[in-house]
């Protein structure tokens, strides 16, 4: 625990470092600095931002030289999609200027990529933690940036909330590093990891069909030369063994895991396996996803939709990262958090315009505040929920599945009772 002084002392740290790299942007410093605050932008951006779409990113040499600018001396403005290298250098500077904070790896990627992770933590062993992966699928960039975004804003908003000392926060920003450099490189809308399919010559998994939760479901799962390619075996990429093994490690004292997506604006939890009922925690689950919904609803316009992964997506995605940290490894719940982006024509668009990174990063954030709330009082009242209202919630029976492995339905019965 850290004295007054000192925390105050690194938190003008903080800004100025940030208010340094951001100094040709009077107006983004100010951004940053404001804690948070949905309010202050949804008056200067437009509230369709997410039908925008900023074409520079398309090209090449633009990418390369505003790398240049913005550098890879540890300061990342937020007003672009960063490069590997950026991300990692912006993590180990908020490390280096921060007792609290903590830059560590969990595990390397399939091209040998490091899988970074920041812990903010008052250093007491035993915390409850709250766990944010981020940038599972390559192409959701604004996911990776509303990582990043969360970590600045959880290291200064620890100045002025308390509560927020006797939590560890965990991210991941980048857990598909490999990924995400290829859809920056090569192909914008690549998703999957990049490991080689030895037998078809394809490459890469969908790693959010890759847990050992009803994993290998069904055959649109089975072609490796498919964006839906589950792969070889349950946990059989570097990427989904490293969440495992963390996990596995600290997954008792895991209250919340949260792993952000894009572009759907909803907030899901399990299941997305087939089955017969709702999750045993299911009215906490909605308690905080209408909460978390609703924080970002009562500062912006945002509409995020509420409910399981199988309702908002109607259709089953098993082997996905949130069924399996809750069911496995006893986190005691789980979220899948989709952020915006759309077209005038009303297809997802994966891209948002740049201008548009700290407003949505600012939502997610809204979001991860609940989730760090429970984190450390495990406890959810629901705030005037606001959110659109749907049906009651019945899990429909889709098919019954077989024995997974190490775990069989009657176990996940027992559980759901339980
Ligand atoms: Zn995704």
């Amino acid at each position: 625990m850290m004295d007054t002084n000192t925390a105050l002392g690194i938190a003008a740290c903080v800004l100025i470092s940030i208010a340094t790299a951001c100094s040709d942007d009077h107006k983004n410093t100010q951004r940053l600095s404001n804690g948070g605050d949905l309010q202050s932008n949804s008056k200067t951006l437009p509230m369709h931002y997410y039908e925008e779409f900023d074409p520079v990113n398309q090209n090449g040499s633009e990418l390369l030289s505003r790398r240049k600018r913005s550098g890879l001396y540890g300061f990342y403005d937020f007003q672009h999609y960063p490069f590997y290298e950026e991300i990692e250098a912006y993590l180990k500077n908020l490390a280096h200027l921060n007792n609290d904070v903590e830059f560590f790896t969990i595990g390397k990627s399939y091209e040998g990529r490091d899988i970074m992770a920041i812990k903010i933590s008052n250093g007491a062993s035993g915390n409850p933690i709250l766990f944010i992966d981020g940038g599972i699928h390559g192409r959701e960039w604004v996911s990776p940036t509303s990582a990043l975004y969360a970590i600045q804003q959880f290291i200064v908003d620890r100045m002025k909330y308390r509560w927020l000392y006797n939590i560890d926060i965990v991210v991941v920003p980048l857990l598909n590093p490999d990924g995400y450099e290829y859809s920056r490189t090569h192909d914008r809308m690549w998703r999957k990891n990049r490991s080689w399919n030895r037998y078809t010559g394809c490459m890469g998994v969908h790693l959010n069909r890759n847990f050992d939760i009803d994993w290998n479901h069904s055959s649109q799962v089975r072609d490796p030369c498919k964006e839906t390619y589950a792969g070889p075996a349950a946990f059989s990429e570097p990427e989904t063994q490293a969440l495992r093994d963390y996990f596995n490690a600290h997954g008792s004292r895991i209250k919340v895991h949260v792993t952000i997506h894009s572009p759907i604006t909803a907030i899901m939890y399990p299941w997305g396996i087939a089955g017969y009922r709702l999750p045993w925690n299911q009215n906490i689950l909605e308690c905080l996803a209408g909460n978390a919904a609703s924080a970002v609803k009562s500062k912006s316009k945002s509409d995020y939709r509420v409910g399981s992964v199988r309702e908002i997506l109607k259709k089953i995605s098993a082997g996905s990262s949130i069924d399996w940290t809750m069911i496995h490894e006893g986190a005691k719940t789980s979220f899948a958090l989709e952020l915006p982006g759309k077209y005038p024509n009303g297809e997802y668009n994966f891209q948002p315009a740049e201008r548009y990174i700290v407003y949505i990063g600012e939502q997610a954030y809204a979001m991860l505040k609940v989730f760090a709330k429970f984190t450390q009082t495990e406890e959810c009242h629901n705030t005037k929920n606001h959110y659109p209202k749907q049906k009651p919630r019945v899990n429909p029976i889709i098919h019954k599945t077989q024995n997974t492995g190490d775990i069989t339905w009657d176990w996940l019965k027992m559980k759901f009772q339980g």
